[in-house]
Formats: C-alpha cells, structure tokens, sequence
C-alpha cells in the first residue's frame, strides 16, 4: 500500500500524457478486468464467503456474473460509445459540424461499501476504464477479505501507471478526499455521503452518490399471497437482508397481512430449512455493530416469525414483524438485515400517502394482479426505480440506469450510463474559417432586419435548407 498522494501524482501524469485515451488501451484494461475475475473466481467466491456467509449461488449470480456482464457489454460497445455524437443544427450553423465528445473526466475516485464488495467496486471501475480514465479504487475496510483480494490481486491485471487501490476507513478515507480528483463516485450510506459530498464540493468536483434508504414494498388485496412471499422473501433475505435495493417494508391492509404471514413462514421454510442457522444459503451479519443494531430493531411490532439471533456468529434469523406502526424505530431507519416489518394501511391511497411523505426511496415495489394498481403506485410516487410484481430485477437490466433520487442518491450508471457518467459531454462546433460575409450580419451596426434574420437563422430545430 502506497501513501495516497504518490499514486495520485504518478495517476495524473499519466492522465496528462493521454496514456488512457486511445480505445486499443481502455480495451486492455476491461480485459485484465474480465480476465482477473475468471482467474480469481474460486479466490473471489471464498472471500465473499469469509465476509457475508455469502453462497456460492449469490455470489456468482449478483456480484462476479454482473460485473463480468458489464465488461463484456462494454467491450462489445466500447467503439460506438466513444465516437462523437452528431446533433442537429440550425440555418446558423448548418455548414459546421456540431456533437458532443464523451471526454474522460480525469482521476476518479470510486468508494465503494461492503455488501456486494465486488460488484460495487467493479462495476463502476468498468464505467471509468471504459471512459478512459485513471482510478484510485478504495474499497470498503469492513469486508476485509474481497479487500484483501481487490488490494492484492487486482492491481496485477490493471496497468499501473493509471489504476491504484487506497486502503482506509473513515480517518483514512477523509484524508483521501482532501485531495482533487476530477469526479468521485460514492456508494454507501446518506450520512457519509453528505462528507463525501461536501469535500468534494471544497474543489468543485462532480459526485455521483448511491445511497440507501427505506424501499416500500405495497401488497394489494388482490394477489396471489404465496406468490407475493415467495418473491418479497426472496429479495428481502438475499445476502441476509443486507441489500440497497432490499424491500425495506411492506404495506398492506390487515386481511392480506394475515394471509401474508402464513405464506411468508412457508417460503422461509422452503428456502432454509426449519432452522435457517444451519442453510448453506442464508447470509450472516457483516459485522458485531451492525447486528447489535438490528437486534435492536426486533423489539418492533410483534414478531410474527423468526427472531431468533445469535451473536457468536453474528446471525439473526429470517424474521417478519407484524403490525408495526410507522412511528416505531424499525421504520426509521433503512434496515440492512434480514427484518421484514408489515405496516398495515387500510389501502392503496393511505399505502401511497405513506409512502409520498418519506424520503424518496432507491427502489419501490408494487405487487397486485390488477395493472391498474401497479401503474397507480408508479403514477403517484417517485423512486430511483420500480419494479411491478417482483423484488429488484429491475436493476439487472443494464439497459436500465441505476441511481437514487432525492435521498437516495444523485447520478445513474450500470451499461451505457456508466460510460456516460464517466465522460464530461463536450459540447463541440467547428466552423469553417471562410464565410465572413454571412457572418458579418451580427456584427454591428446592428439593424432590425438583420436581427430578423439572425433569430431565424438560430431557430432551434433541425434545417436542412442547405
Ligand atoms: P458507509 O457509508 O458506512 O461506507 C461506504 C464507504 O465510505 C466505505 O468505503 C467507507 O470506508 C467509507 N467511509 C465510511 N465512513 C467515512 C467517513 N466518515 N469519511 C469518508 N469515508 C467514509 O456505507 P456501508 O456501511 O459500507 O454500506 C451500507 C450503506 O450503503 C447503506 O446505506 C446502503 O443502502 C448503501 N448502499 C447503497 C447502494 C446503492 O447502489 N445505492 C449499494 C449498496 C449499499
């Protein structure tokens, strides 16, 4: 590990040298990228497993698959994001040529968290190195063996002279931001990304932020309840709960909550077993804090299933909390464990009203065989995402962006939105260096007709007079 203001320096240089500009070159680096998670798969796999308990099953299917989908998709499209993107002109400009240029940014800092510690870190490096810039990567100290792996290996498959990983909690992290990058990408929780936010504010640097936060989870009178729990379960304890995009809550009236209830112990059941403790596939705590706060949380409501904990191995059973009350401390904070609070509302608008009040949310979740109540929630309330009928899907299509809005966060990446989000949008007109007459009626004197002929000229839409 470096002191962090070396690799900044020796990142820049190389910045300034255009070492990373050349397609040929960014290519090169999403192969070492593709190539360091092929190779490394079983290392990868048994690190998630030190930090999370994570199963291979989860692992491979929402942390190496996703990232190594992103550097195939960029790869595939590298070329064609990168050309300058023609605009229309008008009378004005119509003998020039007119586009914007997706120029890299610089250095960019990406911070990532710890419970997808792969995918979070990997995923926007993709966006960057594709963009053609350099990267200090500092990866989340508490999950400290896909740290170790990132820190360690990484860097192997990376060209050096433009890739650095900074290690470092809070303390360490801090001194980081003093420095100027040319854009920071954050993700993590809202309150440190207010700090990230304000530091990178003190050189005017642009931030993307991915926070967290509570996602409402509406379940209609009119459903299939078993299917409904199937699917709220599964999203709701994958990686033990410890998921951004997690269902957070669910609203419902008191009489799908009972129906509800049955059919959410029959799903656990299912998927882990009658003691949850012992299945291969339920996650564990990532650390003594976080479970101590979420034993905490168990006190809300009335434990309708689960509920058991165990601090030796930091487990909390797949739990559901019955008839909480929004004014209770389960519904003040996100989650960010395997804790399912029902808040029953008598219906669709009192569910909307509720979730209209709160802080705009990363996700929210519909569920009711009637379109039109699906598409009423969607209508009435905002989010970073929506998903009808199902749990965080959504946020696998890459053809999507993935961002928060409001309190969730500001930006959006994943496939062609990471590119774009990692390139500064120049905006570029060439003009021929002829043609001084024309141009000489904006010159004063100035006259009425020549106005006249000036707004028309510059009218926005797209001529093609000439
Ligand atoms: P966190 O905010 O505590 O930490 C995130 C990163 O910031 C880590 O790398 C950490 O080292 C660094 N950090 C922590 N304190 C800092 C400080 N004082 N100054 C500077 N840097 C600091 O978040 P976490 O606990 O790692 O992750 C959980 C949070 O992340 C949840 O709120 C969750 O919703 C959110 N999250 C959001 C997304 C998303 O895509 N929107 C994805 C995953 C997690």
């Amino acid at each position: 590990m470096e002191p962090a203001g070396d690799p900044l320096r020796r990142l820049r240089e190389a910045f300034r040298a255009g070492r990373t500009r050349p397609a040929e070159f960014r290519a090169a680096q999403l192969e070492g990228l593709g190539r360091f998670l092929q190779d490394n798969k079983q290392l990868l796999l048994d690190a998630l497993a030190q930090d999370l308990h994570k199963s291979a099953f989860e692992s491979e299917l929402s942390e190496i698959s996703i990232s190594q989908g992103e550097v195939n998709l960029a790869l595939r499209n590298l070329r064609a994001w990168m050309k300058d993107e023609k605009v229309p002109k008008n009378l004005a400009t119509q003998l020039d040529s007119a586009f914007i240029r997706k120029e890299p940014f610089g250095l960019v800092l990406i911070i990532a968290p710890w419970n997808y510690p792969l995918n979070l870190t990997l995923v926007p490096l993709v966006g960057a190195l594709a963009a053609g810039n350099c990267v200090v990567l500092k990866p989340s100290e508490i999950s400290k063996s896909t740290e170790k792996v990132l820190a360690e290996v990484l860097p192997r498959y990376l060209d050096q002279s433009c890739f650095a990983v900074v290690l470092g909690g809070p303390e360490e992290t801090g001194r980081l931001l003093e420095n100027k990058f040319d854009y920071i990408f954050f993700t993590g929780s809202p309150r440190v990304g207010k700090i990230v936010m304000e530091a990178a504010a003190k050189h005017l640097t642009p931030v993307t932020l991915e926070l967290g936060g509570k996602n409402p989870c509406y379940v209609d009178d009119d459903c299939d309840p078993q299917t409904v729990a199937n699917r709220v379960a599964f999203f709701r304890y994958f990686n033990a709960g410890q998921t951004c995009v997690a269902p957070d809550y669910v609203l419902c009236s008191p009489e799908t909550q009972e129906r509800l209830l049955p059919a959410l112990q029959s799903a656990i059941t299912r998927f882990y077993g009658d003691d949850p403790r012992s299945s291969p596939d339920f996650g564990r705590i990532i650390s003594e804090k976080q479970f101590q706060r979420l034993r905490g949380l168990l006190g809300c409501g009335r434990v309708a299933i689960g509920g058991q904990s165990d601090a030796s191995e930091c487990y909390i059973a797949p739990t559901v909390l019955a008839d909480v009350r929004e004014a209770e401390a389960v519904m003040q904070e996100e989650i960010f464990g395997p804790i399912l609070p029902i808040v029953p509302v008598r219906g669709l608008e009192e569910a909307i009203e509720v979730i209209a009040r709160r802080e705009k949310p990363l996700a929210l979740y519909a569920f009711s065989n009637s379109c039109q109540v699906v598409k009423r929630v969607l209508a009435c309330t905002s989010s970073g995402g929506f998903c009808g009928n199902d749990g965080f899907m959504h946020m696998t299509l890459a053809s999507l962006p993935f961002g928060g809005v409001g309190a969730s966060g500001m930006g959006r990446y994943h496939g062609k939105f990471s590119f774009d989000t990692f390139s500064h949008h120049r905006a570029c007109l060439l003009r021929p260096p002829g043609m001084e007459k024309v141009y000489a009626l904006r010159y004063p004197p100035y006259s009425p007709r020549n106005l006249r002929l000036l707004l028309t000229a510059m009218e926005a839409h797209s001529c093609t007079l000439l």
